[in-house]
C-alpha cells in the first residue's frame, strides 16, 4: 500500500471540497443583496476567461479560486429572490445538499445494475410527483434534464403511438414512406416543443396552429382545425404559457382527443403550470390534465432544484419503452427498473436525489406554501402595475407570470416598443432585479416570473422600485 500517495490525494480532495464549500457559502450568503446580474459584455467575459489549454496541472483548490474570481462578473444571481427573468427557480437547501452528494457518490442513474439506489430513488420521486400533482399513479415516467427533454419523451411516445395507428414502428423503421403524422397546437406552443418536433422529424414548421387569444387556445378553432385532419393527430396542449401564465382548457382538449375519428394523443407542456395543481386555490387551472396521454414539466423551475432537472409522465408505459428500450432491457435481464428504457440517454446523472431531498424536506404542505407565495407575489405586482399610471398590464395574471409595458400619452406604437426594449436593458443593467422582454399581441413588453422559493413581498417592492426608477416614475 502506498500510504503517502493516498493521504496526499485525500488531502488534495479535502482542500478542493472545502474551497468549493467556502465559495458556495459566500455566494449563497451574498444572494439577498448581490446584483441580480452585472450584464457583462461577451468581450469582457472572453477577456476574463479565455486562455490556452494548460500544459501542466495545478492544485484543484487553486483552480476553483481562479475560475470563480475570473468568472464572477458573469455569474448571475439567478437562484436569488430578485431574478424574475425567463421562468427561473432557485435551489432549496435540501435540493442543493442532495445535488452535492449526488456528484460525490457519482452514480450512473441510467440502469438498475449500476445503481439500485439511484433507480429506486427515482421511482419513489416519480411516484411522489404524481401524488403531488394528482396524476394517476399507474402512469410511467422518468426524470429528464428539463422540460424540453420531457417534451421530447412525451412526443416520442406520441410518435410511437401514431406510427402504430398507421401500421408501422416509428422508432424502429423511421417515418420515411409512411403517411405524415399531424401535430396540432396553438399559436402559443413553446419554442421547446417546436425544437422537439424538429428533432423528431415532424418539422417545426408543420404544426397546425389554432389561435390563442390571451394565451389559451380557442377550443372551437382547434376543433375545426382537427375536423380537417383524417388520420391520427398529436395535440400539444399548453398548461402555463410563458408570457401570460394562461392555460388551455385541458378538459376540452381531452374531449377533442376522445372525439377525433382518426385517434389522437394529448401531450401537455406543463413546464411550470403543473405546479398550480398543488394548491386548492389554483388547481382548477390544470383541471383535465389527468386525462392527458403525456405530460412534461420542469423541476429546475418551481420545484427549485439545481439545473438541470425535469420530468415526463406517460400514461402508456409500454409505448414509451417500445420507443426507447431498443431490446436492451430484455437482453440484459435487469433485476429492477432501468431508467434508460424511458429516456433518450443511456448513462445519466442521479437527478433523483436532489428532488427526493427537497420533497422530503418540504412535503406537500411546503410546496403548496411556495406555490401560493409565488402567485401571491405575482398578484401583488400585477395589482401595482394596474394602479400605476404610465404602466399597463398586458394580460390578467392567473398564476406566476406578469406581462406589462410602459406607456406614454401620445407615444406611437413603434416608439412605445422602443421604450420598452430600452427599459428591459436598463432594468437589467440597474441590477436590482432581473426581468426579460417579450412580444405580446404584437407589442414589445416586459415580463416578470415568480418561481423562486425565497422571494418575499419585500423583493416585490424592490422590483417595483426598479421599474419606477427606469420608467422615470419615481
Ligand atoms: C421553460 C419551459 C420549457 C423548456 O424547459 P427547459 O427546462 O428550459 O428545457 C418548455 N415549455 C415551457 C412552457 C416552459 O416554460
Amino acid at each position: 500500500m502506498n500510504q503517502a500517495i493516498d493521504s496526499t490525494t485525500i488531502a488534495t480532495m479535502e482542500r478542493a471540497l472545502a474551497r468549493a464549500d467556502t465559495l458556495a457559502r459566500s455566494f449563497l450568503a451574498s444572494l439577498p443583496e448581490r446584483p441580480a446580474s452585472h450584464v457583462p459584455s461577451p468581450e469582457e467575459m472572453a477577456a476574463a476567461l479565455d486562455e490556452a489549454l494548460p500544459e501542466t496541472g495545478s492544485d484543484p483548490a487553486a483552480v476553483l479560486d481562479d475560475w470563480f474570481n475570473r468568472a464572477e462578473r458573469g455569474i448571475t444571481a439567478s437562484p436569488g429572490p430578485r431574478f424574475f427573468g425567463f421562468v427561473t427557480g432557485g435551489v432549496t437547501p435540501a435540493a442543493l445538499a442532495g445535488d452535492w452528494l449526488a456528484s460525490a457518490i457519482d452514480q450512473n442513474a441510467g440502469l438498475w445494475a449500476s445503481s439500485p439506489a439511484a433507480a429506486q430513488t427515482e421511482l419513489v420521486v416519480l411516484r411522489w410527483l404524481k401524488d403531488l400533482f394528482g396524476l394517476p399513479a399507474a402512469w410511467s415516467g422518468a426524470l429528464t434534464s428539463g422540460a424540453t427533454m420531457a417534451n421530447l419523451v412525451g412526443l416520442i411516445a406520441a410518435r410511437q403511438w401514431a406510427g402504430r395507428r398507421l401500421g408501422f414502428d416509428a422508432s424502429a423503421d423511421g417515418l420515411a414512406g409512411h403517411p405524415p403524422i399531424v401535430v396540432a397546437s396553438s399559436t402559443e406552443i413553446h419554442l421547446s416543443a417546436l425544437k422537439c418536433l424538429g428533432t423528431l422529424g415532424f418539422g417545426r414548421n408543420q404544426v397546425r396552429k389554432a389561435s390563442a387569444p390571451g394565451g389559451s387556445v380557442d377550443v372551437a378553432a382547434l376543433a375545426s382545425l382537427l375536423r380537417a385532419i383524417n388520420g391520427p393527430v398529436i395535440i400539444v396542449g399548453n398548461a402555463g404559457e410563458v408570457n401570460s401564465g394562461h392555460f388551455d382548457d385541458l378538459a376540452s382538449l381531452a374531449e377533442l382527443r376522445d372525439a377525433h375519428p382518426g385517434g389522437a394523443w394529448l401531450h401537455v407542456d406543463a413546464a411550470f403550470g403543473l405546479f398550480a395543481s398543488v394548491s386548492p386555490r389554483l388547481a382548477h387551472l390544470t383541471h383535465g390534465i389527468e386525462r392527458a396521454d403525456s405530460v412534461a414539466s420542469d423541476a429546475h423551475k418551481w420545484l427549485n432544484v439545481p439545473y438541470d432537472s425535469g420530468f415526463a409522465f406517460v400514461r402508456d408505459g409500454a409505448i414509451l419503452r417500445e420507443a426507447f428500450a431498443a431490446g436492451g432491457a430484455y437482453v440484459l435481464g435487469s433485476a429492477g427498473w432501468d431508467p434508460y428504457t424511458h429516456v433518450p440517454e443511456m448513462s445519466r446523472r442521479f437527478r433523483g436525489l436532489a428532488a427526493w431531498c427537497t420533497l422530503k424536506a418540504f412535503g406537500r404542505e411546503g410546496y403548496r406554501t411556495i406555490v401560493e407565495r409565488c402567485t401571491d407575489n405575482a398578484a401583488a405586482f400585477a395589482r401595482w402595475i394596474e394602479m400605476t399610471p404610465g404602466l399597463e398590464l398586458m394580460n390578467p395574471a392567473p398564476l406566476n407570470i406578469v406581462c406589462f409595458r410602459l406607456v406614454r400619452e401620445g407615444l406611437g406604437d413603434a416608439a412605445t416598443d422602443a421604450l420598452n426594449r430600452m427599459a428591459v436593458g436598463a432594468i437589467q443593467a440597474d441590477g436590482r432585479v432581473f426581468v426579460t422582454g417579450t412580444i405580446w399581441n404584437g407589442h414589445a413588453a416586459i415580463r416578470a416570473a415568480f418561481d423562486n422559493w425565497q422571494t418575499t413581498l419585500d423583493d416585490v417592492g424592490r422590483l417595483q422600485a426598479a421599474v419606477e426608477h427606469i420608467s422615470g416614475l419615481e
